[in-house]
């Protein structure tokens, strides 16, 4: 029995060195003589897993000491209300709208004061970005909130909005990772890590130490206080303690494989075969603008619904799985994640090759 390509958006595909040495250390991690699973979030042996895991994400994105890394759980979606909850001391915050989860985001943080939607790329189903560079931020706002890779749609951020002196919050939940960053742009780096880290049930929030006060809306659980999670080191209930050690391997995975930068250089070969293709096809386009174009998700259309139908169950037959669309959008989505193998990429092209031959 093999593995098969997995195009999911999320939980996705991670890498298979990892996932082995995880089924390796099952039964007796490092001679504890028992599982992760099993073990206190308390013990030595414990401690040193989340603190590794920390030290090596800190070491990747080069992660200044004024900022904290803390692990999570709830989803990145629970941080659509833990940001306005946190942040919020003027009641203003500034929402870039530009898929569906930034709408998500921006409708919670409606619920705890006044959001502004100030752009917006929806008239053009959020094919695109819109320009940020001249906003109308407010005097008064306590950040700017974008996402800044729209899984959904296949959008990235290539220039980061100027939001004239205000903190910026980024969800970066199918992006983290991708390639390098520099975390002095932002006030908070937030995601899921169940898109390119790990398994689901982990959010890595990076914040910047001054954004982490008492000074929360009232009524703020002490579970969704970041000053809580950061003044216990991600230890003041239980983590997502197994979750976090497969983000322990991913990041070290990473590091064997030279860092983001090899990553970037990895996503950026994988999605020109991709869409070097599409440009190409005669039977299959892509749906977004060329300049915004996501390194790790694509979405791409044939124009006829019942040939879509065809093709993602052709595919999955092949053993290309998980190409259908969002179910807001329908057609095909790839989603080539840093542990998407290039041979996954290419030989999907193969296939959409050999399809676009018999389909014309
Ligand atoms: C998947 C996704 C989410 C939602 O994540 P959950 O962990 O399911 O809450 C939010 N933002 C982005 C950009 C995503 O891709």
């Amino acid at each position: 029995m093999g593995r098969i390509y997995n195009f999911s958006a999320g939980p996705a595909v991670l890498p298979e060195e990892v996932l082995r040495e995880a089924a390796e250390e099952m039964l007796d991690y490092k001679g504890s003589g028992m599982s992760v699973m099993e073990m206190s979030h308390r013990s030595k042996t414990y401690d040193s897993i989340i603190k590794e895991a920390e030290a090596d994400l800190r070491e990747l994105m080069n992660i200044p000491s004024n900022y904290k890394v803390l692990f999570l759980q709830g989803g990145a979606s629970l941080q659509f209300a833990a940001i306005p909850m946190n942040l919020m001391k003027n009641g203003i915050a500034d929402y870039i709208v530009t898929g569906e989860w930034a709408k998500k985001a921006y409708q919670e943080a409606c619920m705890y004061g006044k959001a502004n939607k100030i752009a917006s790329s929806e008239d053009k189903t959020f094919s695109y970005i819109p320009d940020c560079s001249d906003l109308p931020i407010s005097k008064q706002a306590d950040y700017v909130y974008i996402c800044e890779n729209n899984t959904i749609y296949g959008t990235k951020f290539k220039t980061l909005p100027n939001t004239k002196g205000k903190p910026l919050v980024a969800d970066v939940s199918s992006c983290f990772l991708s390639e390098p960053v520099d975390v002095t742009n932002y006030g908070v780096i937030y995601g899921g890590v169940q898109k390119n880290i790990g398994p689901a049930g982990v959010v890595i929030v990076i914040i910047r130490e001054d954004l982490i006060t008492d000074d929360v809306l009232p009524g703020t659980p002490t579970m969704m206080k970041f000053k809580t999670h950061s003044d216990a080191q991600s230890l003041y209930n239980t983590p997502p303690a197994y979750g976090i050690y497969i983000c322990g391997k991913v990041f070290k995975w990473i590091k064997n494989m030279g860092g983001l930068d090899a990553m970037k250089a990895h996503n950026e070969a994988k999605a020109k075969i991709l869409y070097d293709y599409l440009d190409q096809s005669k039977l299959f386009k892509g749906t977004v603008v060329k300049e915004d174009r996501s390194l790790m998700n694509v979405p791409f259309i044939t124009g006829n619904d019942a040939l879509d139908e065809k093709f993602i169950k052709e595919a999955k037959a092949a053993g290309f799985d998980s190409l259908k669309g969002h179910r807001s959008v329908g057609g095909m989505r790839a989603s080539i994640y840093n542990a998407m193998p290039i041979e996954g990429v290419e030989k999907l092209v193969e296939f959409m090759k050999k399809f676009e031959e018999e389909n014309q």
